[in-house]
């Protein structure tokens, strides 16, 4: 039912099943088989223009389709994926997957469309994923590297093991753009915002969700917002749930907005509709 509503309604483990190292075991050893049988999804949630409300671009958000347990949150499954190492297949299998989606929606609703991916920080250490492979995909489907959006967090930056310059000047190279998911709650050095030429902040949602006139969230978001403009960067909001939030973030200046205000993460079909609704607006 889940998947029919395309929202989600997680079955999240119970406290128990959590702390169980078995249960985790019996996770890891499900996720191997996963990806062969179909079970992982994505679920796309608008990124619209604050000012128009506009639908621009999309997230891509993954979801695992467990026969058991039912439709499992990303916040459960890619911490395992992470210490398996399953995460590499799984983050190709995520790139193929949004750009065969953002190839069609470029194609069918608007020739700039951008989806965005989420990049763990340990498929940027060795043989995190085949540069060879993802280039390939691109020109087989006659999408340009601008159809896609990694999102990185901040720590990536400042991480010494990982090869995250070679990968940020390869996505450059192919056109491919990058944002910083959850400004503002990790170790940052803006200096690393010029030195690797970042193209999208995203405000944590933690920042959005009280904010306020006068507030010191305010102040934040205004100063995010001034300081990536001087820069060149674009700002989306992330959590805005209010018409409240969105109306200080439009204020603040902020470019693009993402939450449930506008739309919930859906399954592709759904987010079709919200497309075909955007352009009859
Ligand atoms: P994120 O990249 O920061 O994604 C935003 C999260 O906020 C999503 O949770 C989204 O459903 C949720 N969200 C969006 N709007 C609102 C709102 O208005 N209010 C509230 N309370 N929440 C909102 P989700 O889908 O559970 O994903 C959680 C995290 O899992 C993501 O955070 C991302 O870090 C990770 N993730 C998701 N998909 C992937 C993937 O394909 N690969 C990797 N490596 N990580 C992923
Ligand atoms: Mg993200
Ligand atoms: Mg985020
Ligand atoms: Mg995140």
């Amino acid at each position: 039912a889940a998947k029919e509503n395309g929202r989600n309604r997680f079955h999240y483990f119970t406290a128990d099943m959590q702390k169980s190292a078995q249960s985790r075991i019996r996770l890891a050893n499900d996720l191997r088989v996963a990806l062969a049988r179909n079970e992982l999804l994505l679920h796309y949630q608008p990124i619209v223009e604050l000012a128009t409300g506009n639908i621009f671009k999309a997230e891509a958000l993954i979801r695992w389709q467990h026969p058991k347990h039912g439709l499992i949150s990303p916040a459960e499954f890619i911490p395992i994926a992470e210490d398996t190492g399953l995460i590499v297949e799984i983050g190709d299998w995520v790139f193929a997957e949004a750009a065969k989606q953002a190839a069609l929606w470029r194609a069918l609703h608007d020739p700039e469309f951008q989806i965005s991916i989420n990049k763990s920080p340990v498929q940027f250490r060795n043989n995190g994923e085949t540069s060879v492979d993802w280039i390939a995909q691109l020109i087989e489907l006659d999408l340009p590297g601008q159809g896609i959006v990694v999102e990185i967090t901040e720590g990536l930056l400042l991480d010494a093991a990982s090869d995250v310059t070679t990968r940020l000047l390869q996505y450059r190279d192919a056109g491919i753009q990058v944002a910083i998911d959850d400004f503002g709650t990790g170790y940052s050095s803006l200096s690393y915002l010029k030195k690797f030429d970042i193209d999208y902040l995203k405000i944590d949602q933690s920042f959005v969700r009280n904010l306020k006139l006068n507030s010191n969230d305010m102040a934040l978001c205004e100063a995010i917002i001034v300081m990536a403009h001087k820069l060149g960067i674009k700002v989306i909001a992330e959590g805005i749930e209010t018409e409240d939030q969105r109306k200080l973030l439009i204020q603040a200046g902020c470019d693009f907005g993402q939450g449930y205000l506008f739309s919930r993460p859906v399954i592709a079909s759904s987010f079709d509709a919200l497309l075909l609704n955007n352009m009859d607006a």
